[in-house]
C-alpha cells in the first residue's frame, strides 16, 4: 500500500514533495520512495508523520481530571493532589484511568513515559497497546528516609519488571520525583542503579524551588510545615537547583528533566555539559494550568538541547496529547516551525524513552504508527 501526502515528516524533517511511503497491512514500514507512480497511491491532504510520544505522564492521577483549581502555583497544586488523590474509590479510579488511556490512543500517541507511585497500571501495559517506559517515583525528603524510600520503590518496581512483554516494549525505572522531595542519599541509590535504566526527574517546575535551594526560603517552607516534612537536615546550595542537585545523579544514565519552566542559561549549560544523553521535556499546558507560565524554550533551542514532549496528567492538563502541546507552543512561539515541533513529539521522545529502534521515525522495518494531521490542525492515527 502507497501513501502520500502534502507533507511527509519522518520524524526529522520534512521529505521532499513527491515522497510515498510503502507500508504493510499493519502499518510497518515497507519503503520510503522517492517519486515514481507504483500502484494505486492514497493521496492525503495535509501532513504524515510517526505516532506521537508522550514522554511524561501520570496516568494513575486521571481520576483528578477538573478537580484542581488552575493557576494557583505548585505548592498549593501539590496540596491540593495531596488531600484529593485518596478521596476517590478504587472504580472511580480505574474508570478513569482507562479513558485517559483510550484517549491518549485517540490522540495518535504510540509511546508513553508514565510516573508510577502505585502498580496501578499493570493491567494497562498488559493490554499491549502502547509502548511503556513507567518510571516508579521515590520520594523522602529527609536523608534517613532514603534507604526505606528507595525500597518501597523497589517493591513497586518488581512488580512491572514481572509482566512480560508481548509485541510492545515493556521498560521501568526508579526514578526520583523533584528536587524538593527528594535527598541527596535518595539520589544517589537512585543512581546506582545499572547504567541502561532512564532517569527522569521533574525539574525547576516553579521559582519556589529555585529559592529553596538558593536560601532555604519561600513556598516550600511553608510547605514542608503544612505536610509534616522534617527540612532540618537541608543545606542552601547559594544557587538554582539544578546545578545543585544535578551533581548527586550519575551523568550515565539517560536523563529527562521535566517541565524546566523556570530553567535559566546557567542551569541549562551545566545540565548541557554534566550528562551525556540529556533530554528537556516540555509540558506547556500544565506549566500554564499550574504556574501560568511557561519554559523559555527559545533559550532551550538556542543551547542546543534536546527537547521532547509530555501531556503530565489529567491532574493539570484538560487533555492528554502530544498534539495540544505542540500547538500551545506554536502559539507562544510562533517562530518555532512545525518541522522543528513535529521532531521533538516524535524522534526525541522515541529517544528520551530509548524506544528509537522501533518507532518515532519512518524507516524500513519500524512500526512507527502513522498520524494525519489536516490543514486545520485536526488529526487522527491512521496505523
Ligand atoms: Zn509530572
Amino acid at each position: 500500500m502507497f501513501l502520500s501526502a502534502d507533507k511527509i515528516h519522518n520524524g526529522h524533517q520534512f521529505l521532499p514533495e513527491n515522497t510515498l511511503l510503502e507500508i504493510d497491512e499493519s502499518g510497518v514500514i515497507v519503503a520510503v520512495l522517492e517519486g515514481g507512480t507504483i500502484g494505486e497511491i492514497q493521496h492525503f491532504e495535509g501532513i504524515l508523520c510517526p505516532g506521537f510520544v508522550n514522554v511524561h505522564c501520570h496516568l494513575e492521577l486521571s481520576h483528578l481530571k477538573g478537580a484542581i483549581s488552575e493557576k494557583t502555583g505548585l505548592t498549593s497544586f501539590l496540596q491540593q493532589v495531596v488531600g484529593l488523590r485518596n478521596q476517590f474509590s478504587e472504580e472511580q479510579k480505574l474508570w478513569a484511568r482507562n479513558k485517559a488511556f483510550q484517549e491518549m490512543l485517540d490522540n495518535g500517541i504510540v509511546a508513553l513515559g508514565d510516573i508510577a507511585n502505585t502498580s496501578d497500571t499493570l493491567s494497562l501495559r498488559e493490554k499491549d497497546m502502547l509502548h511503556w517506559q513507567t518510571f516508579v517515583e521515590s520520594i523522602g525528603f529527609a536523608p534517613e528516609r532514603a534507604a526505606h524510600s528507595f525500597d518501597i520503590a523497589q517493591k513497586i518496581l518488581i512488580e512491572f519488571e514481572g509482566q512480560i512483554p508481548q509485541e510492545k516494549t515493556l521498560q521501568q525505572s526508579i526514578v526520583p520525583h523533584a528536587p524538593y522531595s527528594v535527598s541527596a542519599d535518595l539520589l544517589q541509590l537512585i543512581s546506582s542503579q545499572s547504567a541502561d535504566k532512564i532517569i527522569s526527574i521533574h525539574n525547576q517546575e516553579s521559582a519556589a524551588e529555585n529559592e529553596l535551594y538558593d536560601s532555604k526560603t519561600g513556598p516550600f517552607i511553608e510547605f514542608y510545615t503544612a505536610l509534616g516534612i522534617d527540612n532540618t537536615s537541608f543545606v542552601a546550595s547559594g544557587q538554582n537547583s539544578l546545578p545543585s542537585y544535578g551533581n548527586h545523579l550519575s551523568d550515565l544514565h539517560t536523563t529527562i528533566l521535566v517541565h524546566n519552566t523556570f530553567s535559566e542559561k546557567e542551569d541549562i549549560d551545566f545540565a548541557q555539559s554534566k550528562f551525556e544523553q540529556l533530554f528537556w521535556c516540555l509540558c506547556p499546558n500544565a506549566n500554564l494550568y499550574i504556574e501560568n507560565r511557561l519554559p523559555n524554550i527559545n533559550l532551550l533551542f538556542d543551547s542546543g538541547a534536546s527537547i521532547c514532549i509530555g501531556t503530565d496528567s489529567l491532574a493539570s492538563n484538560h487533555q492528554l496529547s502530544v498534539m495540544a502541546e505542540l500547538e500551545t507552543i506554536h502559539q507562544f512561539y510562533p517562530q518555532i516551525g512545525w518541522e522543528q515541533l513535529l521532531q521533538w513529539a516524535t524522534y526525541n521522545g522515541a529517544c528520551a524513552l530509548q524506544m528509537q529502534q522501533s518507532i518515532g521515525s519512518f524507516e524500513v522495518g519500524k512500526r512507527p504508527g502513522i498520524v494525519h494531521i489536516k490543514n486545520d490542525y485536526s488529526f487522527q492515527k491512521l496505523y
